[in-house]
């Protein structure tokens, strides 16, 4: 039989209700001739509560208790849907993810998934099982101990069990019907899109579009595992949804797929650094070890062997920054005038494979931009990705303009 996986968010299995109708979806699937594996995440809410609550009760926990504790929302839902399955005539049970066993590393609270046994489950199959219901976003360490695999781990359960199992495909059921040009409560012309590539998806779930968690994109680009991401409320036929593919199956590109923004960034400038060999790692290695995470640099042009370095990070962990910056300062390390941090900032993003075979997508942007008069702070590009810091307070309007300027609404 072939195999495909399911995955439910936490929207979709919010309620009884709700698990009773991802059920019939399941149930609709099973019809159809596949073995389902489901993966579900635990009811909408349910997570940050318990993270609430790990918090509440010690400020510097203990991470495999906090694991052990914020895993168990999944437990609960696998149950659910198994016994709402099982109510529908449909053989199945669950599975946590311990029982399968899911190994990961030991990196709690963002464990990776080093390897997924697929005989257990497949002689279930093989036993006339139907449908194999998985508790997402939780594994076992090497040590025997509970790991999660970060927020929004769910869907790396998903895309992982899709590339163990060979699965036709993954389908992840959320609350919005697909991924879209951009955000829809920006501009309502913002189009859903029915292909995305792997890359391009990539790119915007790590610049902020919320639909996907990043490494799961990432896992299913490196094992070409098809993606589909869809409603749970709609009633959808074969094409519903956005298929995140190969870019070979994307017949023709345009420039830009999509424009993305983050609205929480920060700039800082340092003033007048010695302009040296060795400077960039003075700088940005205390940052790293400071666990900060750095996004854009720019080095501005020298002048009598002093020079202006400006980077941008997300303003929550601009406080570190300072901190890491003003400390390398004390030592010696490095010798700056002055630190100038701007909190009012975003980042903007247009993201398209097609940009590299189109010449003047930058160009095109920020003729764009300007005709709104909106100043540039930064610049970055990779082959499919242009990305501007600006005010944050341009920041709808920029995504506005370059929305209209690729004509995204059009398909
Ligand atoms: N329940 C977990 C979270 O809220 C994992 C997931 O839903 O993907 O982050
Ligand atoms: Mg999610």
């Amino acid at each position: 039989m072939p195999i495909l996986v399911m995955k439910f968010g936490g929207t979709s299995v919010a309620t009884l209700d709700r698990i009773h109708r991802a059920s019939k979806r399941v149930a609709r699937e099973v019809a159809n001739g596949y073995d389902v594996i489901v993966v579900v995440s635990a009811m909408s809410g349910k997570t940050n509560e318990l993270v609430g609550w790990v918090d509440e009760t010690s400020k510097f926990y203990d991470a495999r208790e906090y694991d052990a504790v914020v895993s168990s929302g999944e437990n609960v839902t696998a149950g659910l849907m198994a016994l709402r399955l099982q109510e529908m005539d449909i053989p199945a049970r669950s599975w946590q993810g311990w029982q399968v066993p899911l190994k990961t590393n030991s990196a709690h609270s963002s464990a990776r998934i080093e390897e997924i046994p697929t005989d257990n489950i497949m002689a279930k199959f093989g036993q006339g099982m139907k449908v194999a219901v998985i508790a997402g976003f939780q594994g076992i360490s090497p040590e025997n101990r509970i790991t999660t695999l970060g927020r929004g781990g769910s869907d790396t359960t998903a895309v992982a069990f899709a590339a163990a199992f060979g699965a036709e495909r993954c389908d992840i059921y959320t609350d919005v019907d697909g991924v879209y040009t951009t955000d829809p409560r920006i501009t309502s012309k913002a189009r859903k899109l029915d292909k995305i590539a792997f890359e391009e998806m990539l790119e915007l779930a790590s610049l902020g579009a919320k639909v996907l968690q990043t490494r799961s994109v990432e896992l299913a680009m490196r094992f070409k595992v098809r993606l589909r991401v869809l409603s749970s409320f709609e009633d959808n036929n074969e094409s519903a949804g956005t298929l995140v593919c190969d870019e070979e199956d994307i017949v023709e590109s345009k420039a830009v797929a999509g424009v993305a923004y983050s609205r929480d960034e920060a700039k800082v400038t340092l003033i007048s650094v010695a302009d040296r060999p060795g400077i960039a790692a003075a700088i940005f290695g205390p940052l790293a070890e400071a666990g900060v995470n750095v996004d854009m640099i720019v080095q501005n042009i020298s002048e009598e062997g002093r020079t202006d370095m400006t980077f941008s990070l997300p303003v929550d962990q601009l406080a570190r920054a300072e901190k890491a910056m003003n400390a390398a300062k004390e030592k010696g390390a490095i010798n700056f005038h002055e630190l100038v941090a701007d909190t009012d900032v975003a980042k903007v993003s247009v993201v398209g494979i097609g940009m590299r075979s189109h010449a003047g997508v930058a160009a095109q942007m920020f003729r764009a931009l300007s005709a709104e008069g909106i100043n540039i702070k930064v610049i970055t590009t990779s082959e499919i990705k242009i990305s501007v810091l600006i005010d944050r307070k341009y920041m709808e309007l920029a995504v506005q303009a370059l929305h209209d300027t690729f004509e995204l609404e059009k398909a």
